[in-house]
């Protein structure tokens, strides 16, 4: 058996991509499914910027037995925004992760310069009504939270759902930590290496000591998306503690091994470097089950 095969074994990957999107994507979501089922895994997440996943998540569900496949919605314009009727509509049919905005979000721009894509890397034609928007910021003017987030958190609290912060800036992400735990709303803290992050180890105990769980993803790794180094992924691991991680591949770009090989890589290279078993079954197994309720 491949090195870190066996740590794949009935582990869930909370956050992924796959087609049909208006990006490039390695393979469709029921392709995806395929592959994770493959490896063993006992579920994905299907993220998506533009549409719900729920729906896709039903039909692959049926097409491919034997592995569970969960969905949500991201909050970008193609919702309508911080829009609580899609996060309704979206839970009510068994969603369970809303993710705040990534590629419309204020902080996105920030990073890449435009809002609704990633320059060239992730490219598709997107529409001129791009032009007269701002970037979506989940703060007033006065650094409150907008009234829109306590209703999004409300109907997340009754569904027992979870709210994940994607591309939002520090600030804003801690606001919605410190909100959600106020509403005993279950929080994932995305990608906190990713470019849009970037969270020092103050930030991140910050964080976990607030409840949050904190996602640690390969694409952070890979090379076209490198905004950490494995190294610093086993550093932050141990200062911090494992029982507050999740690792999740964020993978399905077309430069990017599929998310199941993703994740065998990202878990060979943390057990070569001293992350035991036990402490990479908790990130990939445990703690995923547990934010999405499935224990
Ligand atoms: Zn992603």
């Amino acid at each position: 058996m491949r090195y870190g095969l066996e740590l794949l074994k009935d582990s869930i990957d909370i956050h992924l991509h796959a087609g049909p999107s208006v990006f490039p994507r390695l393979m469709d979501a029921q392709e995806t499914a395929e592959v994770a089922k493959a490896s063993g895994m006992r579920g994905i997440v299907i993220k998506h910027h533009h549409t719900p996943t729920v729906e896709r998540g039903y039909f692959v569900q049926k097409a491919v037995p034997g592995l569970e496949i969960y969905g949500g919605v991201t909050l970008n314009y193609s919702s309508g925004g911080l829009n609580p009727f899609a996060v309704d509509s979206t839970l009510n049919l068994g969603g369970k992760i809303v993710w705040m905005p990534t590629v419309d979000a204020q902080n996105h721009k920030a990073h890449f310069g435009e809002l609704g894509k990633y320059g060239s890397r992730l490219d598709y034609k997107k529409p001129n009504i791009y032009a007269k928007m701002e970037g979506i910021t989940i703060l007033d003017e006065n650094g409150n939270l907008k009234p829109e987030i306590g209703e999004i958190l409300d109907i997340v609290s009754d569904h027992e759902a979870v709210v994940a912060t994607s591309h939002l800036d520090n600030n804003e992400s801690k606001s919605l930590v410190e909100e959600s735990r106020r509403r005993n709303v279950k929080t994932v803290v995305t990608h906190v290496k990713f470019i849009t992050a970037a969270l020092s180890l103050e930030d991140q105990k910050w964080m976990a000591d607030k409840g949050a769980y904190l996602e640690l993803c390969y694409s952070s790794l890979s090379p076209a998306w490198r905004s950490t180094t494995i190294d610093e992924v086993v550093e932050i691991i141990k200062e911090v503690g494992p029982e507050h991680y999740i690792l999740a591949s964020d993978l399905g770009q077309v430069h990017n091994p599929a998310p199941p090989e993703g994740m065998r890589i990202y878990i060979s290279m943390l057990l070569e470097r001293g992350i035991d078993s036990g402490e990479i079954r908790l990130m990939v197994k445990d703690n995923p089950e547990k934010i999405l309720g499935l224990t």
